[in-house]
């Protein structure tokens, strides 16, 4: 049984009355670890124990450890979870009450990340990566084929990006649906618009710094993949400011009831992107959630911003 939900496809009334669009919500955020990750992170490990494997490693203090943490108790597997000191606590302790051994090390992720691959030589336990790896994308194609069931054709579909993952998980998806005309909008915030940023290049190019409250969208570098399907797939880059992706995560939680990340709120704030909407009838919106949030963080990221969102 696969350790991710097929969660529900809404069809927004208010966010429809407002674009003048059909607009459809894939609830990723109701996935049992509050984020899509679990889809693809899921997969790849059933697939890994099928193989012979004992244990796991991450190295992210993200929504990546937390599902990979789910998903090796869910197996029945061991897992270590080496973060840096700067995964909040909140984070730690969901990790933990999924009886991951939580390991912090480094003052970034990079050198946790390193730590991680260590160990997984050292010990023979395996690597679980947060974006790039054919498997996650196979997994988190299994959103596509849902909504495939759940809803019409839509016109567009719009996602955040981060490493890329999600994006390449959710194209092979449409591939495989007859969805392959159907374009991609691709949301990032200003201050980690890594994938803007290689499209633009031409190659995948590293961001000198990541400065966003969108801490998820955080890859200085998006995988050679996502960048790949940008010239078999039709899809367009979009970039948002923090306080757009906050500001739709407040009218999320007023109009859905529902929180989510700032990364998640990118994504949503296309339905305020009237020149992205030209021309469509429908859209769907893949809802890609996250547990790093709380009405306390709201705020504090709302204060940040001097209060004006
Ligand atoms: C991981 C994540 C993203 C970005 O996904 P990528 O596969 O890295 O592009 C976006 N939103 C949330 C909530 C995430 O956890």
């Amino acid at each position: 049984m696969p350790l991710h939900l097929c969660t529900p496809v809404l069809h927004s009334r208010v966010l429809s009355e407002l674009t003048g669009l059909d607009i459809w919500l894939k609830m990723d955020a109701y996935q049992p670890t509050g984020s899509f990750k679990i889809r693809g992170i899921g997969a790849l490990c059933e697939k890994a124990v099928n193989s012979g494997a004992q244990a796991f490693v991450s190295s992210s203090g993200g929504n990546a450890g937390y599902a990979a943490a789910y998903a090796a108790h869910g197996l029945g597997k061991s897992i270590t979870v080496i973060v840096p000191e700067t995964t909040p606590e909140s984070m730690r302790r969901l990790i933990e009450r999924q009886g991951a051994e939580l390991i912090v090390h480094g003052e970034a992720w990079d050198e946790a990340d390193q730590e991680a691959r260590r160990l997984c030589q050292q010990t023979g336990a395996v690597y679980v990566p947060p974006f790039n790896h054919p498997d996650l994308w196979e997994g988190h194609a299994s959103l596509i084929a849902e909504c495939q069931q759940q809803m019409p054709k839509p016109d567009a579909v719009a996602l955040s990006v981060g490493g890329g993952g999600l994006l390449c998980g959710v194209v092979q998806g449409m591939h495989a649906a007859g969805w392959q005309q159907v374009p991609v909008l691709a949301l990032e915030t200003a201050g980690a618009a890594s994938y803007a940023a290689a499209l633009k290049a031409g190659t995948c190019v590293a961001l000198a710094k990541i400065d966003t409250i969108a801490k998820t969208l955080g890859a200085k570098k998006v995988c050679q993949q996502a960048l790949d399907w940008s010239k078999q797939h039709p899809i367009r880059s979009l970039v948002v400011d923090d306080r757009e992706a906050l500001k739709a995560c407040y009218d999320f939680a007023d109009q859905h009831r529902v929180l989510v990340e700032p990364a998640c709120g990118a994504a949503l704030s296309v339905v305020h992107k009237p020149e992205a909407l030209a021309g469509l009838s429908s859209l769907l919106i893949v809802v890609c959630g996250g547990a790093g949030v709380s009405l306390g963080l709201l705020e504090a990221w709302k204060s940040k911003l001097h209060g004006s969102v």
